[in-house]
């Protein structure tokens, strides 16, 4: 088969201690998955349903690095999230199941256009172009959970320029990693290659042209980005 055009080479995350890397297939993510940042964005942790959103796979930055700043906004903020890679897809996928269908995790960050955000919020708009923007969604090394086992409890935090603006657990999660999967697997066929982010601890704020982000959940390679 010829192509019209030259075929898009996929994303691919490293893995810890491997010469193989991880193709992404599909980027999801978890809206308000932690109490306190529920709240913070004036929603009620107590009653919600888990809700997604996608950001491209192209969004993606393998291993941080550098961020450079997006057009279009003047409040970029920063998510630090669990990142949670599938190697086995399926649906209707049973929580006692979930487990199974992860080949890793890593620590990423879910960057977010908070005024574009916020005005579709009003509008009653998709938040594609708040959270689906080029180079939104910096991933981190990928550790696999059989080396690891799983992460499930585990401290996350994200500082700048060596200042903590979030800190948290991820056992602090609404909709723990293995319900997630079970949902989401609900709404679409899942892949192999698919990641969800799967929420951020409170805290988000914005960054700036020239700040140094450094995201950790422990057990998990720390990253860093670099605004530019
Ligand atoms: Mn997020």
């Amino acid at each position: 088969m010829s192509f019209a055009v030259p075929p898009l080479s996929p994303v691919s995350i490293e893995i810890a201690d491997s010469t193989d890397c991880f193709p992404v297939a599909r980027a999801f993510c978890i809206g308000r998955n932690y109490a306190e940042h529920s709240i913070e964005m004036g929603g009620n942790p107590d009653r919600e349903e888990p809700f997604f959103f996608m950001k491209p796979a192209t969004a993606i930055i393998p291993g941080g690095g550098t961020l450079p700043y997006p057009s279009a906004t003047s409040e970029l903020h920063h998510e630090v999230e669990l990142v949670v890679a599938l190697h086995k897809g399926g649906r209707d996928i049973k929580v006692a199941d979930a487990s199974s269908h992860i080949f890793g995790y890593a620590a990423g960050l879910d960057m977010t256009r908070r005024d574009l955000q916020a005005a579709a919020k009003k509008a009653g708009r998709p938040w594609d172009m708040a959270k689906g923007f080029d180079a939104s969604g910096p991933v981190g090394v990928l550790v696999p959970a059989a080396a690891s086992s799983h992460v499930t409890y585990a401290a996350i935090e994200l500082t700048i320029n060596g200042e903590t603006r979030q800190k948290g657990n991820v056992n602090q999660m609404i909709w723990k990693t293995d319900e997630a999967i079970a949902y989401l697997s609900g709404l679409v066929e899942l892949m192999a290659g698919d990641i969800i982010f799967t929420g951020t601890p409170a805290g988000v704020g914005p960054v700036e042209r020239g700040d140094t982000l450094h995201a950790t959940i422990a057990g998990l390679p720390d990253m860093t980005c670099r605004v530019s």
